[in-house]
C-alpha cells in the first residue's frame, strides 16, 4: 500500500489520481470539510461539522 494519497481510507476506495480523490472528498457525503479553517479537517458526519462551525463562528441559537 504505497499510494495512500490516492486512497480514501474512510470509503475504502482507490483513485487514479490525487485530484480524483480530492474531487471525491468534495462530492461525497462521507466527507464533511470545514471551509473556514486554513488547514481543513474532514469530519465524519455533517453533525460534527455543524458542531465545529458553531464553535468556530460563534453562532448562538
Ligand atoms: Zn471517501
Ligand atoms: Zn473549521
Amino acid at each position: 500500500m504505497a499510494s495512500t494519497t490516492r486512497y480514501c481510507t474512510r470509503c475504502e476506495r482507490g483513485f487514479s489520481s490525487t485530484d480524483a480523490r480530492q474531487q471525491h472528498i468534495k462530492d461525497s457525503p462521507n466527507h464533511n470539510i470545514c471551509h473556514h479553517c486554513s488547514s481543513p479537517l474532514d469530519y465524519a458526519t455533517e453533525r460534527e461539522l455543524d458542531d465545529h462551525l458553531e464553535r468556530k463562528i460563534g453562532t448562538t441559537i
